[in-house]
């Protein structure tokens, strides 16, 4: 059911905590859009990667973010994410590009270009945003947020189980890179991985998705009646 007023609702925490999962049901729950954030780091990877651009190289960077055109769009099978009208959301869940996604998050020159995308995706409200830094830095006022979080080995597991039939990695493997992906990005200098002050945290460990969604609905009617 929709909350009585429009409201932003924000979703952020490390790698493997279940964010997308819970905020793709929650975004269905409310009727609203859902936004992955971490999409828009990967198509910028991803565009790196294609035009030979180094994640440190910031000029090479800003080049490639002024020649970006990224677009959401809803089909039959969900959310697709366009780059410059092709279709990519297949193409950047790879190791590689998790890794670059990270790399090139750090870079203020790509932060600044996604803040403004960000913000206009946010502009009309009525939608679950999912990233690092969505309460903190890009939706600051938004009316509901939280933050996801649980230990190294529980998201490393939770992981492995979603990539185990393509990939040839040990869960030991998945859990050194989450330990390094939030690494990079807990001490990043901007926007660095952390709750919000009014943030609601919640640690999905031994929880249901229904059971997680079901905690978020409670806090949303609170929030909105007031
Ligand atoms: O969420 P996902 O794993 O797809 O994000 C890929 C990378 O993009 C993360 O490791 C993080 O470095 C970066 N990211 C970010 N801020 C966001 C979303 C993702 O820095 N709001």
């Amino acid at each position: 059911m929709k909350p009585s007023k429009p409201i932003l609702i924000t979703i952020d925490g490390p790698a493997g905590a279940g964010k997308t999962t819970v905020s793709r049901a929650l975004a269905e729950a409310v009727g609203y859009r859902y936004v992955d954030t971490g999409a828009l780091y990967r198509a910028v990877a991803l565009a790196a990667e294609r035009e030979g651009v180094g994640s440190e190289e910031d000029a090479g960077l800003e080049r490639v973010c002024n020649g970006l055109d990224l677009a959401f769009e809803r089909t039959e099978t969900g959310t697709r994410l366009f780059l410059n009208g092709e279709d990519v959301t297949g193409l950047i869940r790879t190791p590689e590009i998790s890794m670059m996604a990270s790399a090139v998050s750090a870079r203020p020159v790509v932060r600044r270009f996604l803040l403004s995308v960000q913000k206009e995706l946010g502009r009309s409200r009525e939608a679950v945003f999912e990233g690092r830094d969505m309460g903190t830095v890009i939706f600051p006022n938004a009316e509901v947020k939280f933050f996801l979080d649980a230990t190294p080995r529980v998201r490393a597991q939770r992981r492995y189980r979603e990539i185990a039939s393509s990939a040839s990695v040990t869960l030991d493997e998945v859990e050194q890179d989450i330990i390094q992906r939030d690494k990079n990005d807990s001490t990043r200098a901007i926007a660095p991985l952390k709750p919000a002050q009014d943030a609601v945290s919640i640690d999905p460990t031994g929880m249901s998705g229904d059971e997680v969604v079901g905690k978020m609905l409670a806090h949303i009617a609170e929030v909105t009646s007031r």
